[in-house]
C-alpha cells in the first residue's frame, strides 16, 4: 500500500507507469506474509517488481507503448513473469519503453515520456526508461527492462543505477515481444549490485518455450560477491575511450582504472578495431528482424484495427499505418529494404559478415582477459526533445552498447559518479559469455 502511495505522488512528476496492478498486488502480498521472510522463504518473496511494458502479463494490459496494443491484455504470463511469481516477487505495474523498444530515450512512446528523477526536464534514457525512472526514483526496489542494443545498460547509467544485459539465451525471451530475436535480452534494473543478482537468479534459467535458451546457463551470480579482484585482469578497449565519448565521464572511466589497480586488478589498453561498425550492423540487423517480427502486427490477429478499413488490403495497410508510430515504420523501412532482394548481399549479408568479425574482436581480448571496462554512454542524459528530431544522433549514441549485444554477451552498467550538470555517469563491464558472476563479483568490489 506505501508502494502504491508513493507512485501516485511521484508519478505525475516522473511518468514511468502505463499500468498499475494493484489489487493482485496486494493479494500477492497477503500471500508472501503468510510464507513469511525467513530462511526458507522464496527468494524475493514480498520484493515489489516493477515491469518493462513489452513483456506479456496475464490479465494486465501489455501495450509496449504501442497505439497498435492499447489495448492489449494477454492471456498467459512470460516465463520471467511466471518465474518472479514463483520466487514471490509481486508485480506493481507495467513500466513505459520507447515505441517497440525502438529509441534511446522514451520519447517513441505512444503515451509518455518518462523523466530522469535527477533532472525532470532531462530524459531517463531509453528504451527501458521507465525501468529506470521507477527505480532511479525509489518507486520499485527493481524492475525488468529489455536489452537489444542497450536499452537496460542505457537508462541504468543515464539514471545511476544498476542494469545487467544478461548472456544470449540465459533468460527466456518467451513472452517478450520481440524486437531483434537475435539479439534481445532481459534484465534486472536495480539500485544495488547484490539486488540485481538476486533478481537475474530467479528470472535466469534454461526454458524448453525458447528456442535459443540455453541449458548452459550459469545460475549462481552471487557466489564471487565480496571476493578479491587481486590479480583479475581487465582490458580498456582504446575504441571506447574516444574523443566521440565526453571528456567527464572518460575521466570517470579512468578513475575507475585506478581503482581496480589500487585493488590489485591488472588494467590494459586493448584494441576492438571493428567497435566503429557496430551502429551499421546493429540497425541494419535489428531492423531486419524487426520487420519480420512485426508482420504479426496486420489488424486482424489481435491489436489496432482502422475503424476506415473495408477490405483486407486496407485492414492491413491503414491498421499499420495509423498504428505504429514514426520511428518504428523507419525501422520496418529500413529492414525490408536490407532483406529485399537487390539490397540482401550489399547490406543483410554484409552487416551479418561483419557481425562475425565484431564476435572475433571479443573472442582474442577475452583469451587474454576476464573482463573489458568501458563507458555505457557517449554523454550523459540530455534534455527532452534534444536528439528526437535526428534519427542518425539518436542511432550513433549506441556506439558502446550495441558491440555486446552483436556478440551475445553478458554486460552491466553500474554507477561511477555525476558529471559537472549532477547526473549520473555509468561505467561499463562487459563479460565472457556465461559469466556474469565475475561482472557481479568486480561490479561489487566497485560498489
Ligand atoms: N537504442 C537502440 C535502438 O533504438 C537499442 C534499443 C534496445 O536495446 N531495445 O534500437
Amino acid at each position: 500500500e506505501a508502494i502504491f502511495e508513493y507512485i501516485e505522488e511521484t508519478d505525475e512528476k516522473v511518468n514511468s507507469f502505463l499500468a498499475l496492478n494493484k489489487e493482485a498486488a496486494l493479494e500477492a502480498a497477503k500471500a508472501a506474509d503468510e510464507l513469511g521472510y525467513g530462511e526458507d522463504a522464496p527468494l524475493l518473496n514480498g520484493v515489489p517488481i516493477g515491469i518493462k511494458d513489452n513483456i506479456v502479463t496475464e490479465g494486465l494490459t501489455t501495450t509496449a507503448s504501442s497505439k497498435m496494443l492499447e489495448n492489449f491484455t494477454p492471456t498467459y504470463d512470460a516465463t520471467v513473469i511466471r518465474k518472479l511469481k514463483e520466487a514471490g516477487a509481486i508485480i506493481i505495474g507495467k513500466l513505459n519503453l520507447d515505441e517497440f523498444a525502438m529509441g534511446g530515450s522514451t520519447e517513441t512512446s505512444y503515451f509518455k515520456t518518462s523523466r530522469n528523477p535527477w533532472d525532470l526536464e532531462r530524459v531517463p534514457g531509453g528504451s527501458s526508461g521507465g525501468s529506470a525512472s521507477a527505480v532511479a526514483a525509489r518507486q520499485v526496489p527493481a524492475s525488468l527492462g529489455t536489452d537489444t542494443g542497450g536499452s537496460v545498460r542505457n537508462p541504468a547509467a543515464f539514471t545511476g543505477i544498476v542494469g545487467m544485459k544478461p548472456s544470449y539465451g540465459s533468460v527466456s525471451r518467451y513472452g517478450a515481444i520481440a524486437f531483434g530475436s537475435s539479439l534481445d535480452q532481459i534484465g534486472p534494473m536495480t539500485t544495488t549490485v547484490e539486488d540485481n543478482a538476486l533478481v537475474l537468479e530467479a528470472i535466469a534459467g534454461f526454458d524448453k518455450l525458447d528456442g535459443t535458451s540455453r541449458p548452459d546457463t550459469e545460475l549462481d551470480y552471487r557466489s564471487k560477491l565480496g571476493q578479491s579482484i587481486e590479480g583479475m585482469r581487465i582490458a580498456i578497449p582504446k575504441e571506447y575511450q574516444s574523443e566521440a565519448v565526453n571528456e567527464e565521464i572518460r575521466d570517470a572511466i579512468v578513475k575507475a582504472k585506478e581503482y581496480f589497480i589500487s585493488q590489485g586488478a591488472i588494467v590494459d589498453e586493448v584494441s576492438l578495431p571493428h567497435t566503429p561498425y557496430g551502429i551499421n550492423v546493429y540497425y541494419i540487423l535489428s531492423s531486419a528482424e524487426a520487420s519480420s517480427n512485426l508482420q504479426r502486427f496486420d489488424g486482424i490477429r489481435y491489436g489496432y484495427r482502422s475503424e476506415s478499413a473495408k477490405t483486407l488490403e486496407e485492414i492491413y495497410v491503414q491498421s499499420r499505418s495509423e498504428g505504429f508510430g514514426d520511428e518504428v515504420k523507419r525501422r520496418i523501412m529500413l529492414g525490408t529494404y536490407s532483406l529485399s532482394s537487390g539490397a540482401f548481399d550489399k547490406y543483410f549479408k554484409k552487416a551479418a559478415q561483419v557481425r562475425t568479425l565484431i564476435i572475433e574482436d571479443f573472442i582474442k581480448v577475452f583469451s587474454e582477459y576476464d573482463l573489458i571496462m568501458g563507458p555505457v554512454t557517449t554523454s550523459t542524459a540530455f534534455k527532452i526533445g534534444g536528439r528526437i528530431e535526428d534519427p542518425v544522433e539518436m542511432y550513433v549514441s549506441d556506439l558502446l552498447t550495441v558491440p555486446v549485444n552483436l556478440a551475445g554477451l553478458p554486460a552491466m552498467s553500474i554507477p561511477a559518479g555525476f558529471d559537472s550538470n549532477g547526473m549520473p555517469i555509468g561505467l561499463q563491464l562487459i563479460g565472457k559469455h556465461m559469466n556474469e558472476s565475475t561482472l557481479y563479483q568486480v561490479a561489487y568490489d566497485f560498489e
